[in-house]
């Protein structure tokens, strides 16, 4: 039977006990980890969010009736145990860091019985996702996932102190809005008042934040939570969580500057790590150039190498094909894998095909310096020797080449370069690479739609000496945006907006609105500039990946509490549900049954 807590009162938590606390009386509380029974003794292992604890109940030092109910613990029973701290009279266990001493139990109280658990409660579970899920208030006990979450508590907790001591304000924008336009779908929100009309929730605070700095408030901050309703990918998250900001009076380089401080004290803080400032900067040309990403892995090299002008005439038609076509021919060199068997080149083939590759020549040279390669026969000695030499080609390493246009072979490259990485087990989770990416297209051309769309958002400020390319070249021009990218992960992305009308006006133009149309979406921000905007800049992280890079998890599920599966489900509480007929009459809604639906 559960007892109460009456009279109780937790010392402290069990992993908080050092051995300075030997010959203390304290009462701890927490989850059974494991109990053994050795007949005149029993060890249970106490567990809190700290940690463990061995307690030990020995028959004479806690009343019968409390040995006897020490005899009935099982795991996961929740009890309270008063007792001393004593020094181990066992071998010390250094795993655990209380592991050079014990409490040795006076009394103890059941205040939970607890049913067997579906999976043991234990770190780097092996149980299937499903049931984890299902169970996610079992899996959250599992150390791991405290210590995930915990480090996320810190990493709120010193964001907000960092950007206070700056002079930013913490200010909440509505979740109850009008859309804002990130990009994605939004969720909406029907309105029972408004009959037919809907709330959008916040795919991210922007508009609100820029009208913050149309009313005076120069420096904002916010731990934001945001929706997107995109379309299923693995380890997105509809709602997630961002640090937002916004700062008046400023361009690119003070936004950059006040973020590579928090950056570096967030690192030192939680983990002890230097990050050495300034954070390197490259144009978002050259990263694709390099790397082939606009999120380059910088802890490796692989760096992409263009040799269209080497090989314009070559008699390997795939190349020259491609060049003839408007398209380049451009390779990386995979050190010391040389001697990659066939089968596992063809694989890298088959890779490379799946971002859209029609095939991946490549030159393979052996530690004696032999080359074979896929295209040999159709070059020239002297062709071979200039491709290897400008590959800078050694004994041992692997030339890999795609040949197409430009964007394809940045795509297969970059992500060519990271899957060769990633087998080669050089990425060192715990080395921390940051790199500022800037000057951003403005635009892009969707094909879908048949114009440009916005690369950042519509409010994003391009660089004062494209403003002429914008009537001539409009894909040329660049933006004053700028991502923050860490270990080859996009941690967080920002711009400089646009505060004078005329140039959101063109902006507009450029995307397709009418000004009737732009007027309609986001009449009350451009109501807003009309009486006196200042200059504005701002930044987003998103919060889970971050923290999810600083545990050195694989998974955003595992920095948040309860997440939703890649159908945008929720395992344990089987959200989304279907309303019931009152709801929806209340609501003024009629559902139209997909078809074939049951009914
Ligand atoms: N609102 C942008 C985003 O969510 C970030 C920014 O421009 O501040 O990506």
């Amino acid at each position: 039977m559960a007892e109460s807590m009456k009279g109780l009162h937790r010392s402290c938590r069990c992993a908080e006990v050092t051995a300075q606390a030997v010959g203390q009386k304290l009462t701890l509380m927490g989850w059974v980890q494991k109990a053994r029974d050795k007949g005149s003794i029993i060890f249970v292992d106490l567990r809190d969010r700290t940690g463990i604890m061995q307690v030990i109940f020995e028959n004479g030092s806690v009343s019968d009736e409390d040995f006897k109910k020490a005899g009935t613990l099982r795991a996961e029973f929740v009890i309270a145990v008063t007792g001393v701290v004593e020094k181990r009279r066992g071998e010390a266990n250094p795993n655990l860091a209380t592991g050079d001493i014990e409490l040795r139990a006076e009394s103890m109280r059941i205040l939970s019985e607890a049913e067997v658990p579906p999976f043991p409660i234990e770190e780097n579970s092996r149980t299937k996702d499903e049931i984890r899920l299902k169970y996610r208030y079992l899996d959250l006990r599992r150390p791991d996932l405290q210590r995930n979450l915990m480090l996320k508590s810190r990493v709120m907790m010193l964001t907000r102190q960092f950007f206070a001591k700056e002079g930013f304000l913490e200010i909440e924008t509505p979740m109850l809005g009008k859309t804002t336009p990130e990009g994605a779908r939004d969720y909406l929100v029907p309105s029972r008042i408004h009959p037919g009309c809907f709330y959008g929730l916040p795919q991210s605070p922007q508009l609100y934040k820029q009208l913050l700095m149309c009313s005076g408030f120069d420096r904002y901050i916010q731990i934001a939570r945001c929706f997107r309703d995109e379309d299923l990918r693995a380890d997105r998250q509809p709602e997630f969580t961002q640090i937002d900001m916004e700062l008046s009076f400023v361009d690119v380089d003070d936004v950059i500057d006040v973020n590579e401080r928090f950056l570096a004290y967030l690192f030192k803080e939680v983990l002890g790590v230097t990050v050495s400032l300034p954070i390197p900067r490259i144009t978002w040309q050259e990263a694709m150039d390099r790397f082939g990403s606009d999120k380059p892995d910088m802890r490796f090299g692989m760096e992409l190498c263009d040799v269209s002008g080497l090989v314009k005439d070559c008699g390997f038609s795939v190349f020259t094909g491609a060049l003839a076509s408007g398209g380049t021919v451009r390779g990386i060199n995979a050190k010391g894998q040389g001697g990659m068997p066939r089968k596992k080149i063809d694989k890298l083939v088959e890779f490379a095909k799946g971002y859209g590759a029609k095939g991946l020549a490549y030159i393979a040279i052996t530690a004696e310096g032999e080359v074979k390669s896929s295209f040999g026969k159709f070059m020239t000695e002297d062709e071979m020797k200039a491709l290897i030499a400008a590959m800078k080609g050694e004994p041992g390493d692997l030339l890999l080449f795609a040949a197409d246009k430009k964007k394809l072979v940045w795509d297969v490259l970059g992500a060519l370069r990271l899957e060769i990485a990633k087998d080669m087990g050089i990425l060192d989770k715990n080395e921390f690479c940051f790199v500022w990416v800037t000057e951003f297209p403005l635009l892009e051309w969707s094909e879908e739609e048949g114009r440009f769309t916005a690369m950042h958002h519509p409010f994003t400020m391009l660089m004062e000496e494209d403003l002429s390319l914008l009537d001539t070249d409009p894909g040329a021009v660049r933006a004053k945006a700028y991502d923050i990218v860490l270990n080859g992960n996009e941690i967080g992305g920002g711009s400089v907006r646009i505060h004078q009308d005329d140039i959101q006006e063109r902006m507009f133009k450029e995307l397709g609105f009418t000004p009737e149309e732009a007027h309609k979406q986001f009449g009350f921000l451009l109501d807003a500039f009309t009486y006196g905007v200042p200059p504005h800049a701002g930044l987003a992280y998103g919060l889970d990946r971050l923290v999810m890079l600083m545990a050195g998890c694989d998974s955003i599920r595992d920095v948040i509490a309860f997440p939703k599966v890649k159908d945008a489900s929720c395992l344990m509480t089987e959200a989304p549900t279907r309303a019931d007929d009152k709801q929806l009459a209340e609501l003024s809604l009629k559902i139209a049954e997909p078809e074939g639906a049951e009914e």
